[in-house]
């Protein structure tokens, strides 16, 4: 694989130009574009890995910006950088597109993680085949249709991730922690007993009917999906 290529959009030079030596020296290419319609040039032109996406910029903000790449890039991760902390401009970034956001002042080594994380996230997603399939079940991973026995089945949007996360996963023993963090993000209080009611909605639309049973519980432990009892 290639060097990943980064692309800032930031106002502030010299924050700028301190991100673009941090991510080379962690053994990424960084460009800058110092303001929004050239970040937007730039994001056309180039093929990037990420995106990380200043709020207030010249010419064209942060939201919009975010919003236009969206409109032909679904896939490509965007962190968003900003000085607003305020929830608001939180779920803003979030319905522009933003896949997550960092609040300045930051520390580098914390973006670092986060950039890894999405970086991780889409090797896996390219190198995955585009159906999912255990027993009768099968999941095309790009218009997310689940069927078993043929016959369609309607998730919601994260039953489908967590159908997904388990047949990424088939065979192992997957902890309550890693599907909190896998379906619900880092930041999910895990103690919540979320991942067990999710669990038994997808159980009753995939399992309850049909046989063999896929979704079964390791008790003191969490989860696994196997087409056999492990
Ligand atoms: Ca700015």
């Amino acid at each position: 694989m290639g060097k990943i290529n980064i692309l800032i959009v930031e106002d502030e030079q010299r924050l700028a130009e301190i991100l673009k030596k941090q991510l080379e020296e962690s053994g990424f290419n960084a460009d800058i574009a110092s303001d929004g319609y050239l970040g937007k040039q730039l994001a056309e032109k180039n093929k990037y890995n990420l995106i990380i996406l200043d709020i207030s910029l010249p010419l064209i903000n942060g939201y919009d910006l975010c919003t236009e790449i969206r409109r032909t890039n679904n896939k490509i991760p965007i962190i968003m950088l900003t000085a607003f902390s305020a929830p608001e401009n939180k779920l803003a970034g979030f319905d522009a597109g933003a896949d997550d956001y960092v609040v300045k002042p930051f520390d580098f080594r914390e973006l670092l993680a986060r950039i890894n994380v999405f970086l991780r996230r889409s090797e896996t997603d390219m190198t995955v085949a585009e159906k999912l399939k255990i027993a009768d079940l099968e999941m095309d991973l790009k218009s997310k249709r689940v069927t078993r026995a043929n016959k369609k089945i309607d998730l919601t949007a994260k039953e489908s991730f967590l159908l997904e996360t388990f047949l990424k996963n088939r065979d192992k023993l997957l902890t309550r922690e890693f599907i909190t963090e896998k379906v619900w993000g880092i930041d999910f209080d895990p103690s919540t007993n979320i991942i067990d009611v999710y669990v038994n909605y997808l159980r009753k639309k995939i399992d309850k009917d049909f046989e063999p049973k896929l979704i079964h519980t390791k008790f003191g432990f969490g989860f696994y999906c196997s087409d056999k009892e492990l």
